[in-house]
């Protein structure tokens, strides 16, 4: 399929961007480079489909890393933001929009009575760990292999998404005093945490975890002696005066309509003193948030002692964005989304069975990630042994049958809701191939 226009195609305009942006992007796995390849510049998306520069349709399965869950262009979204938009782009002024998010995240998240808005997922975590220090006093903060919190300087370390993409041990430019105050054990790892509390405990601010790591590929949280991995984590982080924060930027109101919290702490056997969110909460346009305990949260100015500000935060375009998603987010929008991710994960199970690639599938809620090794992932250095060189040649042999899947074997896939079973006949058209492909040593 090609177009009759004469926009620059993607190839020209990699080359272009090269010139004036660092690898091309602006954010790092978008250039491929793990998979190799020019990225298609995507000129335009509706439901579950993407156009490129090139006259190309896919079927997306990245959903821009997880934001749109209603599908692209969601009509309700788009109205709602344009209707905001005639009202004034920005105020710099509390405005109607920030309060009804606040109050649709507090009712559906019962850890979270306050939170404030900010303006990505980084910034929700680098300002959780901000309150935590200045709550308990403390400087270190615990943090594990694979799981990814932003580009914050101190959460760097052995981090998912394109850290691990990539390979890389953390990043460069982060100061040896930040890199001391973190300490970075392996996920699930129950004896690690407690001999580390028992050698330093006392000068822990807090743990911060992704509720369901799955910026390694999916690793879900384990049970042990019927105790969950999070309900560990705030135990021994609380004996100790330490806190737990529960980043949830990616699982927020997707794992399940009240994230993975709603899976693991529906009970309330537990719950964690701060949490982050970001993706889903903004509908696609830039909205962090990070919120929990009312005591905690009321150490920001103007009345308290921790400083956190933004010109742009609480906008009232992306407030419009948010919460004309979580309107579109009920019951029905969870159950369609849970069956578009079940229906696609068995579709990926029967093709790369039949071809003999060795695989399993994990999830979380609704989220789930194809991992190219044939035994359970539980940790990074698990999702690390997997055969990338495989899944490099199932991405491209997707790509070019019309499927866009994230160019990493270390990201979740994600649905949404315009994932249709005619849009999953589209992908199960393509599976058998790129499975074959995946064969093909
Ligand atoms: C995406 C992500 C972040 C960072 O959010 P940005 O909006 O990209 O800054 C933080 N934590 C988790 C778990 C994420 O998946």
């Amino acid at each position: 399929m090609t177009s009759a226009t004469s926009q620059p195609h993607s190839t020209e305009l990699f080359s272009r961007a090269q010139q004036v942006i660092p690898s091309g992007v602006n954010s790092p796995v978008r250039a491929f480079g793990s998979v190799g390849g020019t990225p298609p510049f995507v000129t335009d998306a509706k439901g579950a489909l993407l156009h490129d520069a090139d006259g190309t349709e896919y079927v997306d399965l990245v959903g821009s890393w997880g934001p749109m869950i209603l599908g692209h262009a969601n009509d309700a979204v788009v109205e709602a933001v344009r209707e905001a938009a005639g009202r004034g782009l920005s105020f710099g002024a509390p405005q109607p929009g920030e309060v009804g998010l606040a109050e649709e995240v507090v009712r559906r998240i019962r850890p979270v009575e306050q939170l404030r808005l900010v303006n990505s997922g980084t910034e929700a975590t680098m300002s959780a760990l901000r309150v935590a220090r200045a709550a308990t006093g403390r400087d270190v903060v615990v943090k594990f292999a694979g799981c990814y919190h932003g580009h914050v300087d101190a959460l760097l370390a052995e981090a998912g998404s394109g850290v691990a993409t990539f390979a890389m041990p953390g990043s460069a430019g982060v100061t040896a005093a930040t890199a001391r105050d973190t300490v970075v054990l392996p996920y699930g790892d129950r004896a690690a945490v407690t001999a580390l509390f028992a050698e330093r405990g006392a000068e822990i601010a807090a743990i911060i975890t992704e509720a369901a790591p799955a910026n390694m590929g999916v690793v879900p949280p384990l049970e042990e002696d019927g105790i969950g991995f999070n309900r560990f984590l705030s135990e021994t982080a609380h004996a100790a005066g330490a806190l737990l924060i529960s980043d949830e930027v990616l699982t927020g109101f997707r794992a399940s309509r009240e994230g993975h919290y709603g899976i693991d702490g529906a009970d309330g056997s537990w719950a964690p003193d701060l949490m982050t969110f970001g993706k889903v909460i903004g509908g696609g346009l830039p909205v962090g948030a990070f919120g929990g305990r009312k005591d905690l949260m009321g150490l920001l100015a103007p009345a308290g002692p921790v400083y956190q500000a933004g010109t742009l935060s609480g906008n009232p375009l992306a407030t419009a964005a948010g919460l004309a998603t979580f309107a579109g987010l009920d019951e029905a929008a969870y159950e369609t989304l849970g069956s578009a991710s079940r229906t696609l994960q068995q579709l990926v199970a029967d093709a790369l069975t039949t071809a003999g690639v060795p695989h399993v599938i994990q999830t979380a809620g609704t989220l789930f990630s194809v991992f190219f090794r044939d035994e359970t992932v539980r940790s990074y250095e698990e999702a690390k042994a997997q055969d990338t060189a495989a899944f490099t040649r199932f991405f491209h042999a997707m790509l070019e049958g019309g499927v866009y899947l994230p160019p990493s074997a270390f990201e979740a896939w994600f649905v949404s809701t315009a994932h249709t079973p005619e849009i999953l006949d589209r992908i199960a058209a393509v599976l058998p191939g790129a499975a074959r492909a995946a064969a093909r040593d």
